[in-house]
């Protein structure tokens, strides 16, 4: 694909989207605070004991899938929604209300999450949520094993 090409060449524009390809996007400019975060709304809508976020400028965001935009959902109402695909369930993104400058994007939903070091995380929220085995487990023991 062309698209994919011209995305690929410039390391500013990422794109990405959901398992089902129903919301697709792209986001321009660099990853701002790559972090994993523990909070309970992390965990509870994801199934997974934390999410991998970075921001972006909300003003390079562009939603390209035949979908539009995710269904978003207020998980504090009127002060943050988080935004996923109401066909597969997948978690895209999530916004702050009164903020236009930046949009929050689920690492996950990007197409090249496994091998962009911008989005390495820097930061771990919310520690003190999280489930007590994390800190034990090898993710690349169990690989390997
Ligand atoms: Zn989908
Ligand atoms: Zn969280």
């Amino acid at each position: 694909m062309s698209e994919t090409a011209i995305v690929g060449s410039n390391p500013e524009v990422r794109s990405g989207g959901c398992l089902c390809g129903t919301i697709r996007f792209t986001v321009t400019g660099p990853a701002d605070d790559p972090h994993v975060c523990n909070c309970e709304h992390c965990a509870k809508r994801s199934g997974s004991p934390f999410q991998w976020w970075a921001g972006f400028p909300m003003a390079g965001l562009t939603w390209t899938g035949e979908g539009g935009e995710p269904t978003w959902y207020d998980t504090y109402p009127g002060k943050t929604a988080r935004g996923f695909c109401g066909t597969c369930a997948s978690h895209i993104a999530a916004r702050d209300y009164g903020d236009d400058t930046i949009i929050g994007i689920l690492a996950t939903a990007l197409d090249d999450y496994a091998t962009d070091p911008a989005l390495v995380p820097t930061n771990l929220n919310r520690v003190a949520e999280a489930a007590p085995w994390l800190a034990q487990c090898d993710t690349r023991a169990a690989v390997a094993g």
